[in-house]
């Protein structure tokens, strides 16, 4: 039987990154296994829909590295891969469990659930339910005569389809990540299946889907477990064989507790995907860390691309416990790809953000010379702008913790090395020559290195540490150079 997998997100929102992290998972076992990896839309709460929140779920796949085999983008033989499109499906799928005496018509108001629900409140049961018990005392196909409910249904009286929730059974399953899991059948509610609008809840749809699209592994968030017995006793009602579960443990905010919107955001984490392709991370990081964000290969290997997740990721070494998110790790991991990626490939993109920041990078040759000088230092892509704004254009203003360093006699050291470099012709003004000059005006001064060097690199560049200082100079050329240390000098005497 070949591995199927899907990833089913909700279309409520931008795709989060926990959600970036069971598509991965869900990809990595496919391709793993040779198998599919299906997208589908479980978009039956209308509700809750948000226009274009499809189109960021595979803007993101896609950037990310994950092909979709299957989805709405791309139809395989068991769509459509949007529930909504599914409607009429699952209103035959309900109509079979209810013939089978698996699941019933409930035509309570919410008015007559909220009076049951206070009743027995009044009465000691601090969270009452709608199930095996208290359905006995409402409206519903069980309870009402045959003919009372085929009247109230030829009426079109409103209603809802129940799932007829066991009494007293253990749901039991094997879980790939967690092992066996039991849960008792009496904690359970009669979960509506159909609401009165004619959609499916998400419990019903999930279970059709899944079986009708062949999906042989259902890799998901831990937040689901608890939906699972749920969807076991479906299974079973419908007489399907259950797919193999893997629930995939929390991601965990550094200060503890699950990684929410608002928890990252105070921690300064992004939290949807879009942030991270706007904020010029790159994809091979992010992978890596989130392959990383709750498995390992069980060896101390940290670095490994799309391709070799593939053939290592194995759900049995999922851990249980949460994960934390680590954005440090996550730079550490952006680092390494940036020094992975050649100054060809790097050239094309920061000059697109370069050009975004209004630099004139129409000289191709000093863009890459740029590159090649910060390609060691920087851990975000964009930081080849920022750090590097002084090969563009003269520093506007100067770093204020550098100008701590600014001392009274800087102006004059400064200057001396100024009448060194200035008798230096055009095609002397190279990296050697400039560093000789500041060699002998720290010599004939007597001072330390720093104290010369220091208040050059903040009258040239405006800052108080960045790449290689006379390479730079060279970059920066003669002329410019001179202009920007008097222009620097005038403000800072
Ligand atoms: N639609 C659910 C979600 O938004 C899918 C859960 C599942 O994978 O079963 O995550």
């Amino acid at each position: 039987m070949s591995v199927r997998v899907r990833f089913a997100p909700s279309p409520t929102g931008f795709l989060h990154i926990g959600g970036l992290r069971t598509a991965l998972y869900n990809y990595l076992f496919a391709r793993h296994h040779g198998g599919t990896f299906v997208l589908r839309i479980e978009d039956t709460d209308q509700n809750r829909y948000v226009e274009g929140a499809e189109e960021d779920i595979i803007k993101s796949l896609e950037w990310a590295g994950m092909t979709i085999d299957e989805g709405p983008n791309k139809p395989g033989d068991v769509g459509p891969y949007r529930q909504s499109e599914r409607k009429t499906m699952y209103a035959e799928y309900a109509k079979q469990l209810v013939d089978g005496g698996h699941a019933y018509y409930a035509f309570d108001t919410t008015e007559e659930i909220d009076e049951m629900r206070e009743r027995l409140k009044k009465s000691g049961n601090p969270s009452p339910s709608y199930d095996s018990i208290t359905r006995q005392s409402m409206k519903n196909s069980l309870t009402l005569p045959q003919d009372e409910v085929e009247k109230r249904l030829e009426n079109g009286d409103e209603y809802v389809i129940r799932l007829k929730v066991p009494r007293r059974e253990t749901v039991k399953f094997e879980d790939l990540v967690r092992g066996i899991v039991s849960f008792e059948t009496g904690g359970l509610d009669d979960q509506v299946l159909m609401k009165s609008d004619g959609m499916p809840t998400y419990h019903l749809a999930n279970v059709v889907d899944d079986h009708t699209m062949g999906i042989t592994h259902v890799i998901r968030g831990e937040e689901w477990l608890s939906s699972a017995p749920k969807h076991m006793l479906l299974y079973n009602a419908f007489g399907w064989e259950p797919p193999t579960m893997a629930h995939l443990p929390l991601i965990m905010s550094p200060s503890g507790g699950k990684l929410s919107k608002r928890k990252a955001e105070s921690e300064g984490i992004p939290v949807n995907t879009k942030d991270y392709i706007s904020g010029n991370y790159e994809p091979e990081a992010l992978v890596n860390f989130l392959a990383y964000l709750g498995w390992s290969p069980g060896d101390d290997s940290e670095i490994h691309d799309m391709k070799e997740l593939c053939e290592l990721f194995a759900l049995d070494r999922v851990s249980k416990g949460g994960a934390v998110f680590n954005h440090k790790k996550l730079m550490w991991y952006n680092e390494h790809y940036i020094r992975e990626t050649s100054v060809s490939e790097l050239v094309p993109r920061i000059k697109a953000l370069a050009e975004a920041q209004g630099f004139d990078t129409k000289d191709e040759e000093y863009l890459t010379k740029v590159i090649e000088l910060l390609h060691e230092r920087v851990s975000k892509i964009d930081e080849f702008v920022s750090m590097g704004s002084f090969f563009f254009e003269a520093p506007k203003e100067y770093d204020e913790n550098a100008l701590k360093k600014w001392k009274e006699d800087s102006a004059g050291f400064v200057k001396a090395y100024e009448s060194k470099i200035e008798a230096l012709s055009e095609s002397d003004f190279i990296a050697a020559n400039l560093k000789s000059a500041l060699e002998e005006t720290v010599a004939e001064n007597e001072v330390g290195f720093g104290k010369v060097m220091m208040p050059v690199r903040i009258v040239t560049t405006g800052q108080g540490f960045g790449p290689d200082l006379f390479a730079s100079l060279e970059l920066i050329g003669k002329e410019e150079t001179l202009s920007r240390i008097d222009s620097a000098l005038k403000q800072l005497t």
